[in-house]
């Protein structure tokens, strides 16, 4: 039977570290700031910008949130992120994702400045991440690797498979593995033989969005599992992309779903804006 490995307590003292860190900061003079710019008012966003504001509060982070109007032209919102470049007690900027269709995503992420870009999207950062000489790191990744090394197992020499291959979990995770020396195997939705690859893993993420797609009896004997998937059932419960009862039986140390993964991202986050203030304040630039 598995160990549960505790996402909200090791987020809870990330937290308090950081709370230290940033009081030192203030006798110095320096106080963190994060933007987080919010465009429309999607429910789902609404709540993970709340959030992200009290883990500020909690901190001690200055967080600064500029709410906009669905239909602002991406001429406009340019100008805000642009603003918040040159804004000295900003040092980091978030914006909340998914954006209304008329936005391009992909030239609002490029337009942060990759010294202010606490989520780790820029291009730039992700560049620096393939090479190993990572700036900001995106924050579910960084959290999942902070799960995994809290567990005391070394990653170097692993088999790590990672189900998914976006650019915000699937991808990055998998490059941090590799740079821990991991043995890395990327799956995704045109993979065959899913089941014979997840069941090699030493180390299994998932972060697919498919309720408990991943079946326990698939799961090696022993191995560590991080279930990065929220998918919310018809009656409102929350599970992750790993049959939880069937893989806690085979599992070394597994994530719960919710209390796992998810509060790491937000700590990660808060970790970032700190790593931010002390760069910009020592005037290191990219
Ligand atoms: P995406 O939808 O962007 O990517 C999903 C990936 O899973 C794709 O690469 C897709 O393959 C692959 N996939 C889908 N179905 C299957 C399948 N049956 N077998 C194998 N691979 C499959 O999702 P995200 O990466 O953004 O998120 C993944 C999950 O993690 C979601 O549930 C999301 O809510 C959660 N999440 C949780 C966070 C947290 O803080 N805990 C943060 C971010 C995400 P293909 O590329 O071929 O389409």
């Amino acid at each position: 039977m598995a160990n549960i490995i505790d996402g909200k307590a090791l987020a809870q003292k990330l937290r308090d570290r950081l709370k230290s860190e940033v009081d030192m900061l203030k006798d110095q003079g320096i106080k963190p700031g994060l933007a987080v710019v919010l465009v429309g008012d999607n429910p789902a966003s609404l709540v993970y910008v709340k959030a992200k504001g009290k883990a500020c509060d909690e901190v001690s982070i200055n967080s600064f949130q500029r709410t906009l109007h669905k239909e602002i032209t991406q001429k406009e919102l340019l100008w805000q992120i642009s603003e918040l470049n040159n804004d000295p007690k900003v040092h980091g900027i978030l914006v909340q994702l998914p954006l209304p269709e008329h936005l391009d995503e992909e030239l609002i992420l490029e337009a942060i400045s990759p010294e202010k870009d606490v989520d780790g999207f820029h291009p730039m950062n992700t560049g620096r991440l393939v090479i190993n000489k990572p700036l900001f790191q995106p924050c579910t990744p960084l959290g999942i690797i902070k799960l995994i090394e809290n567990t005391g197992v070394d990653i170097s020499g692993k088999e790590a498979v990672v189900v998914g291959r976006s650019n915000i979990v699937g991808k990055p995770v998998a490059f941090m593995l590799l740079h821990r020396n991991a043995t890395v195997t990327i799956c995704h939705s045109r993979t065959q033989n899913l089941r014979e690859k997840i069941g090699r893993a030493d180390i299994l993420i998932a972060a697919i969005g498919k309720p408990a797609a991943i079946k326990g009896e698939w799961i090696k004997q022993g191995a560590i599992v991080i279930d990065v998937g929220i998918n919310r059932l018809d009656g409102g419960k929350l599970v992750g992309d790993v049959e939880f009862d069937g893989a806690f039986k085979k599992a070394s140390f597994i994530t719960p779903v919710p209390g796992g993964v998810g509060p790491m991202t937000i700590a990660m986050l808060l970790y970032n804006t700190v790593a931010a203030a002390k760069r910009q304040s020592k005037g290191i630039r990219v």
